[in-house]
C-alpha cells in the first residue's frame, strides 16, 4: 500500500483543477492548508487582504471537506510561524511520505521549499508546475530568447495567435487591429452610470475572520469594514457576471480615466479572484469574448481587458520568473529616497495622491491608472528606494 502523502494548498491556490489537486488522492492523501505568521507579516499586509484570503482559504477547505478530502487547516490563532512548521504539525499526526505542492507564485517560497523543507520536514518535497497561467514560464523564456527588446505588444499577439481569443479564421485580429488602446483614453464627464463592484455580505466564517485580524493586528494599515469581497468561486463568477454585463460595455473608453468621488470606474475588480485562483483567466476572456461576440460589448472595451490579462498578466509573470532573483535587486535610476510617510498616512494636499491613499486604505485596492499614473509615478520622480516602494505595493494592494 503507497505511503500516504500531504498536500499543501496556498492562499493563492484555491483552484479545484489545481496540479497538487489532480495529482492527489481524497481517499489516501491529506491536504494542509495553514494561516502563518510569516506569510501574514513578510510585509505589512493590508487587513482587507488578510481577511479576504483566509476567509476565501477557509471556504476552499470546506468545499474540499464536502468533496471527501481530510484537511488540516492551521488557524491564525495556532500562532505557527511559517508554512513549514504547518506542514511539520501535520506531518508528525500522519505517516506522509511525500509533500506535494503546486510551485508557488513567489521566489521567496519556491527557494525555501527547494533548498530547506526537505531536510526540516525529513520528507521529500515534489512540486509540481502551475497550470493554471495561459503561458508555461518555459515557453516565455523561450520567446524571450534571441530579442533584443521584450516588447509585450508582440508576446501578446503570440498569446492571441495561440488561444485564438479574437482572431478571425484568416489568423487576422478581429477588426483589422491588434491593439485599440489608442481609443481607450477618454476623460470621463460624469454622463454614463458607474455600476461600482458586485458586492457581497460577510457570512458567518468571513465574520470571525474579521474579529481574528482586528485581535491579531490592531493596528495594521487598511479598514477591514465594510467587506464585501466575493470569498467563493460561485461568488466570483456573480461578480464576473456584474461585470460582463454592467461595466465591460464601458472599460474601454474610461480605461485611463480618473474621477473624484468614485473608486471603481468601469474596472472589473476581479484582479484578487484571478490571484487567488477564484477565477480562471482564460475562462474570463472567452466571457468577454462571447460579450463580443453577442453585441453585447464594443471591440476596443473587450480587446482592452483581453488584452489585461492575456497580455501584461502573463508578461509580467514571464519577466518575473526569467529574471528572478536578480530583478528583487534591480534599481536602474539608482533611486534611494526613502518612500514619504504620506503613502502611509494620505495627509498630503496633492489630491489625486490622498484619494489614491484613501481609497487603497478603504477598498485594499485602487485601479491602474492610480497605481501608474499616481503613487506609481510620483515614486520614480521623488527617487524612492525601489525596494521600498516594491514593499509597499505588496503591502496595501499587493497580488490582490
Ligand atoms: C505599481 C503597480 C502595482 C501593481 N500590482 C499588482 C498586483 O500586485 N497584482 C495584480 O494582479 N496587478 C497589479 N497591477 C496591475 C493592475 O494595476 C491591477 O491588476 C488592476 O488594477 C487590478 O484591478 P482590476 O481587477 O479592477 O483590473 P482591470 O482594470 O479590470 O483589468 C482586468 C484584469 O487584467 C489584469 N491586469 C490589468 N492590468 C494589468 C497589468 N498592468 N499587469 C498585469 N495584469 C493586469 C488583472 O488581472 C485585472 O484583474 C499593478 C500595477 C501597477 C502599476
Amino acid at each position: 500500500m503507497p505511503r500516504p502523502r500531504l498536500i499543501l494548498i496556498l492562499g493563492d491556490q484555491l483552484s479545484p483543477g489545481l496540479s497538487s489537486l489532480a495529482e492527489g488522492n481524497p481517499a489516501r492523501d491529506r491536504i494542509v492548508m495553514a494561516e502563518v505568521r510569516e506569510e501574514a507579516g513578510y510585509v505589512p499586509h493590508h487587513r482587507k487582504k488578510l481577511v479576504f484570503l483566509f476567509s476565501a482559504m477557509r471556504h476552499f477547505a470546506a468545499r474540499l471537506r464536502r468533496q471527501g478530502w481530510t484537511v488540516d487547516y492551521h488557524g491564525l490563532d495556532q500562532g505557527l510561524g511559517d508554512l513549514c512548521d504547518a506542514v511539520l504539525k501535520s506531518a508528525r499526526e500522519f505517516d506522509a511520505g511525500e509533500l506535494l505542492v503546486t510551485e508557488p507564485g513567489e521566489y521567496r517560497l519556491r527557494e525555501a521549499m527547494k533548498r530547506h523543507w526537505p531536510q526540516r520536514l525529513s520528507l521529500s518535497v515534489r512540486l509540481l508546475e502551475d497550470r493554471r497561467f495561459l503561458c508555461r514560464a518555459e515557453t516565455f523564456r523561450d520567446w524571450a530568447a534571441g530579442r533584443k527588446q521584450l516588447r509585450m505588444e508582440f508576446f501578446y499577439r503570440e498569446m492571441r495567435r495561440h488561444t485564438g481569443l479574437l482572431m478571425e479564421p484568416d489568423g487576422e485580429p478581429v477588426g483589422g487591429r491588434w491593439n485599440f488602446d489608442a481609443d481607450n483614453r477618454k476623460r470621463y464627464d460624469g454622463k454614463q452610470r458607474l455600476p461600482g463592484p458586485a458586492r457581497f455580505e460577510p457570512d458567518a466564517t468571513t465574520r470571525q475572520v474579521i474579529d481574528l485580524v482586528a485581535e491579531h493586528y490592531p493596528d495594521r494599515f487598511g479598514d477591514l469594514e465594510p467587506f464585501w469581497f466575493e470569498v467563493t468561486e460561485t461568488q466570483a463568477e456573480e461578480a464576473l457576471a456584474h461585470f460582463l454585463e454592467q461595466a465591460l460595455p464601458h472599460f474601454g473608453d474610461y480605461q485611463d480615466a480618473m474621477t473624484e468621488g468614485d473608486d471603481f470606474l468601469f474596472h472589473s475588480l476581479l484582479s484578487p479572484y484571478l490571484n487567488a485562483g477564484l477565477l480562471d483567466p482564460l475562462k474570463v476572456c472567452e466571457a468577454a469574448e462571447r460579450c463580443y461576440r453577442e453585441g453585447r460589448a464594443p471591440l476596443n472595451a473587450v480587446e482592452g481587458f483581453i488584452r489585461q490579462i492575456l497580455g501584461w498578466r502573463e508578461y509580467v509573470r514571464g519577466i518575473y520568473w526569467l529574471l528572478m532573483p536578480d530583478y528583487k535587486e534591480e534599481n536602474r535610476l539608482a533611486s534611494h529616497a526613502d518612500l514619504p510617510w504620506f503613502y502611509w498616512s494620505g495627509e498630503t494636499k496633492m489630491r489625486c495622491v490622498a484619494e489614491a491613499v484613501r481609497a487603497t486604505r478603504e477598498h485594499a485596492y485602487a485601479h491602474h491608472i492610480q497605481r501608474l499614473m499616481v503613487t506609481g509615478n510620483l515614486a520614480l520622480l521623488l527617487g524612492v528606494e525601489v525596494k521600498q516602494i516594491h514593499e509597499w505595493y505588496l503591502a496595501v494592494c499587493g497580488r490582490l
